[in-house]
């Protein structure tokens, strides 16, 4: 049975080259390699998304440490074919990895990925037994006019609720509002605490009380050493999901300490 989890996943997006993002995986193990008193593994998980270049590097530096795993940032819907340029889910599952971010906020606005695509994209994922994390979260202008729950519901509904049960409890959602990605403006605790409690009220309704429960909901936008406690202490928060802080060792572990 897959049990709710806390987890710390680190966002790298495009950024770094080889040299500093095999640096960057390696201190972050190594640093975590000393701290059993964080129980990763024990129901706690670190997920580092680097580039795709990266990504057969950093699943080798993760491999023998417990409770860290890699991730990719995209996968492509098609299984295989003529599609120049793109990454297929088998790929990224045959080089070791076990996750895959979908639909982050960067994918929806600049590469025009909606709903329908990113229900074909974590199918793909599905598929080849990888832990999609499903990226969910609105606009300031929605939030402003006070729509923001209705534009998850419809992104989850949409993207996520066509699957199966026995598929859905695999899947990790992140919490994202637009507004809080990369800006330094972070949602409240209690903003964050209100939506997750939100996604886990429609998935009791979609499914069971008994899979909303063991859902793993992340809060992800300008979250950071200083508000990660704050926030991964609501009741529904389990955890986040981070771009900027994840690119420095020493503050991504402090999140991490935050769990
Ligand atoms: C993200 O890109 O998923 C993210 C949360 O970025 P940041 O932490 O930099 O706001």
């Amino acid at each position: 049975m897959i049990m709710r989890k806390r987890i710390v996943a680190g966002n790298w997006k495009m950024n770094m080259e080889i040299g500093s993002a095999r640096e960057l995986a390696r201190s972050v193990c190594n640093d975590l390699a000393t701290r059993a008193d964080l129980g990763l593994g024990k129901g706690k998980e670190v997920v580092l998304f680097p580039p795709y270049l990266f990504l057969p590097e950093v699943v080798e530096i993760c491999r023998e440490f417990v409770g860290i795993h890699a991730g990719a940032q995209n996968c492509h819907q098609e299984g295989k074919g003529a599609y120049t340029g793109e990454i297929a889910a088998s790929m990224i599952k045959s080089v070791g990895a076990t996750h895959t971010l979908i639909g982050h906020s960067e994918r929806r606005s600049y590469f025009g990925e909606d709903d329908e695509l990113l229900a074909k994209k974590t199918k793909a994922a599905m598929e080849n037994d990888l832990t999609p994390v499903f990226c969910c979260g609105e606009l300031l202008p929605e939030r402003e006019a006070n729509n923001h729950f209705e534009v998850v519901k419809s992104q989850l509904v949409n993207g996520l609720f066509w699957l199966e049960e026995v598929a859905f409890r695999h899947v990790v959602i992140a919490y994202e509002p637009v507004w809080a990605i990369g800006t330094g403006v972070t949602a409240s605790p209690e903003q964050a605490q209100e939506m997750h409690a939100f996604i886990r009220g429609l998935v009791k309704e979609q499914y069971s009380e008994e899979v909303a429960e063991n859902l793993t909901i992340l809060y992800g936008g300008s979250c950071n050493a200083k508000n990660a406690k704050e926030l991964f202490s609501n009741p529904d928060v389990d955890g986040g999901l981070i771009g900027g802080a994840s690119l420095k060792a020493h503050d991504f572990l402090q999140i991490i300490e935050a769990l």
